[in-house]
C-alpha cells in the first residue's frame, strides 16, 4: 500500500522545536489554524503532520489502517478522556473474562501509576481543564507504589 503525502506535510530540517499544540499551525487535513496533534513518521526523511481536534481521530484511524508507523502526540484532554476510558474498560473487560494473568494483575498499579505520573506531568500542556474523569483516574491512582 502506498502513502500519498499530502502537500501540507512538514519536512523537518533539524529543529526539535514542534509540539503537538500550537495556536498558530495549521491543521494538515481542514487548515483551521491551531493544533493539537502531531505525527512523526518512522521513515527518513523526517516529516511531522500537525491536526487540529477534529481531524486528529479521522488521520489516525487511516495512519493505522495504511499501516503507517511513527509516534505521535496529542495535547488535548479529549483524547486523554478517551485514553483513559479505553485504559479502565479493557481492565474491567480482562478482568471480567479472566483473561488476565496473576503477573499481569500485579503489574497493573504500577503501570496505571505510571500513566497518572505521565498525565499529570504533561496537564499544563494540554487544552483548557482537565475533564473528572482523568482528575479521578489520576486520584486514584498516583499514589499506587510500584
Ligand atoms: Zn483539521
Amino acid at each position: 500500500m502506498s502513502h500519498r503525502e499530502s502537500s501540507h506535510t512538514v519536512v523537518v530540517t533539524g529543529s526539535d522545536q514542534v509540539t503537538a499544540r500550537d495556536p498558530n499551525a495549521r491543521c494538515d487535513t481542514c487548515g483551521v489554524q491551531g493544533t493539537i496533534a502531531l505525527f512523526e513518521h518512522d521513515k527518513p526523511p523526517r516529516q511531522v503532520e500537525r491536526y487540529c481536534d477534529n481531524c486528529w481521530p479521522a488521520r489516525r484511524d487511516a495512519l493505522e489502517a495504511a499501516g503507517i508507523y511513527g509516534g505521535w502526540e496529542v495535547l488535548s484532554w479529549r483524547f486523554v478522556e478517551e485514553f483513559v476510558e479505553i485504559v479502565e474498560e479493557g481492565i474491567a473487560d480482562n478482568r471480567a473474562r479472566g483473561k488476565n494473568t496473576p503477573e499481569q494483575e500485579a503489574a497493573l498499579p504500577a503501570q496505571l501509576h505510571q500513566m497518572a505520573t505521565e498525565i499529570l506531568q504533561g496537564a499544563t500542556e494540554y487544552d483548557g481543564p482537565m475533564p473528572s474523569r482523568v482528575a479521578h483516574f489520576i486520584e486514584r491512582h498516583r499514589s499506587a507504589t510500584a
